[in-house]
């Protein structure tokens, strides 16, 4: 009895391992193609250091010519949710990070190198476990979980490193004669690999972000092969990333750690490593502690909470990617008007600790992106999320012709406008546009400098009657503004104002304020004139009637 006759006895029907080799070759790519991909477990919604992690393995192989694929790691079948691989597959494509290769349904996969769902692969985990324990290199450990429970407890008496290894790895030393007899005498047993490392030696290893690493080696026998018949983590990782040919593995720096262990499997295994590059996780500020945004703790966690609140996906991408790289914001600056598809995203900038996640940098990043909006794009936009999340809002903008005049102030020129940072934000943005949304509620007037009753009513009744007219163009419309002032006795000009301390009570800005105020119950709102031109006269001239009669009580 040798080994190849024990490893016939685990795993008769495995198929021969360069069967699989030949299956899935080497991929024909150009020099420097990055073959990379995102490995989410089926555990629920996608994460957003999910999408963190989806864009930068989308960006990276895009920019080099490779391949982005989604591999679907559901050998923990505790934690699986129902659709949990559709969802996953949903999220990504809804913030254009459609993979090249991947599951696209719960079982359906495109691609040459699948099936791309780790349950799926069974037979081949099988195939490259028999190849190690033909050599010598795993074997079957018949330690039940109380014998292994009860290792760890004289471990922990004794302070020594707790683990199965050295002389506490029992079972590496059956002779196979043993092994073979317990297997025919129906024994459970998983299959571990068995290490050839020494945790008294070290070994260097670069990471892509993280710079060099010195480690001591791996010496653990690590499971390979779970009782189920499905592999662990670890082993998965080994075969997957080897048969698919990945070129860069980019992941969650939780899994720096089990670096030596995984360049040891790629090496007992005979296959060539690729590159590891492990990213920092995206932190939050917790009442002044940095800790990890966490999936139970933060809404904002869920990739869900930024359709729900209206966060533009364009914002929660260029945010990601300033996190990514620091030096976007830069880019951005300098080129506001290109697709952020043109940003060269490089693996080494990324910071080798966790950032930050700042919602108010992302809210601006989001008036950003919708100020750069037409506003047929904002249209379309906020009514497809109002339609789902906001029904007085879909009503209101149900009358197209008109939401496209209040979305087109001050928009489509030089220095748009940059006042709404999410579709939630659209309403109260835009509501005093709405005569019943105006009038519904007992309206405010934050008069300011001006503030008594006659002057007020004396303004907006001489605007209308003397100075306005719809068919002024903007220069015209201030002007007449300045007429007004000045027969009201203001300073006509600020700069004069300034220049005769004391002289003067107000000036036109003053004015001004006096008219917006009265139309639209705010001191602050997007170019006056535009907002004149869109309401007419005789809502104006309403609106004006309202304010007087409630200046008066
Ligand atoms: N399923 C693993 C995780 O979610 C994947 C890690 C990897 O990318 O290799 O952490």
């Amino acid at each position: 009895m040798d080994y190849k006759d024990l490893a016939d006895l685990i795993f008769p029907d495995a198929k021969d391992i360069y069967y699989y080799e030949e299956k899935y070759p080497e991929r024909n790519l150009k020099e420097g193609a990055i073959v990379t991909r995102i490995a989410p477990s089926p555990t629920g919604f996608i994460h957003i250091g999910g999408l963190y992690q989806g864009l930068i393995a989308k960006k990276l192989a895009a920019q080099t010519g490779g391949v982005f694929f989604v591999r679907i790691e559901d050998t923990d079948q505790k934690r699986e949710v129902e659709n949990g691989t559709t969802e996953i597959v949903t999220s990504l494509n809804n913030f254009g990070f459609e993979p090249d290769e991947g599951m696209v349904s719960e079982t359906e996969g495109k691609g040459n190198y699948g099936p791309y769902k780790q349950s799926m692969r069974k037979e081949i985990y099988q195939a490259y476990a028999k190849y190690l324990i033909e050599q010598g290199k795993a074997y079957p450990c018949f330690c039940s979980p109380e014998e292994i429970e009860q290792i760890r407890a004289k471990q922990e008496a004794a302070k020594i490193r707790p683990g199965y290894y050295g002389v506490w790895a029992k079972c590496r030393n059956n002779t196979v004669e043993e092994m073979a007899e317990k297997i025919k005498n129906g024994e459970s047993y998983i299959i571990r690999f068995k290490s050839p490392g020494r945790e008294d030696r070290k070994i260097k290893h670069h990471d892509v972000i993280k710079g060099n690493v010195d480690f001591p080696e791996n010496d653990q026998d690590i499971v390979i092969i779970k009782a189920d018949g499905l592999p662990t983590y670890h082993f998965a990782h080994a075969v997957d990333d080897h048969l698919m040919r990945t070129t860069h593995v980019i992941r969650g720096d939780e899994w720096l750690s089990s670096v030596p262990l995984h360049l040891q499997l790629f090496h007992e295994l005979g296959f060539k490593t690729p590159k590891y590059a492990h990213i920092a996780p995206i932190m939050k500020n917790d009442d002044g502690n940095k800790r990890k945004l966490s999936k139970r703790k933060d809404p904002e966690a869920a990739v869900s909470y930024y359709e729900q609140e209206g966060i533009p996906k364009e914002a929660v991408k260029e945010y990601l990617l300033n996190i990514a790289n620091s030096n976007f914001e830069n880019w951005r600056r300098a080129n506001p008007e290109k697709s952020m598809d043109e940003f060269e995203l490089q693996l080494n900038k990324m910071s080798v600790s966790g950032a930050l996640f700042d919602m108010v940098k992302l809210l601006d990043v989001g008036k950003t992106v919708i100020s750069r909006m037409t506003a047929e794009e904002v249209y379309d936009n906020a009514f497809t999320w109002a339609k789902k999340y906001d029904e007085e809002l879909a009503k209101m903008l149900e009358n197209k012709e008109y939401a496209l005049k209040v979305f087109g102030i001050e928009r489509g020129n030089k220095k748009p406008r940059k006042d709404i940072s999410k579709w939630s934000d659209v309403k109260e943005n835009i509501e005093y546009m709405y005569d019943e949304k105006f009038n519904e509620k007992e309206q405010e007037y934050p008069y300011q400098v001006i503030n008594n009753k006659e002057d007020i009513e004396k303004i907006l009744t001489l605007y209308l009657e003397k100075y306005y007219d719809d068919s002024h163009d903007k220069q015209q419309w201030f002007d007449s503004i300045k007429e007004l002032a000045g027969e009201m006795g203001y300073a006509k000009e600020v700069k004069e104002f300034k220049e005769n301390p004391g002289k003067y009570e107000a000036h036109v800005g003053d004015v001004s304020t006096v008219l917006r105020v009265a139309l639209t119950g705010r001191t602050n709102t997007p170019d006056m004139y535009e907002i004149m031109q869109i309401l007419g006269k005789e809502r104006i001239a309403k609106r004006f009637e309202k304010a007087i009669q409630r200046n008066r009580v």
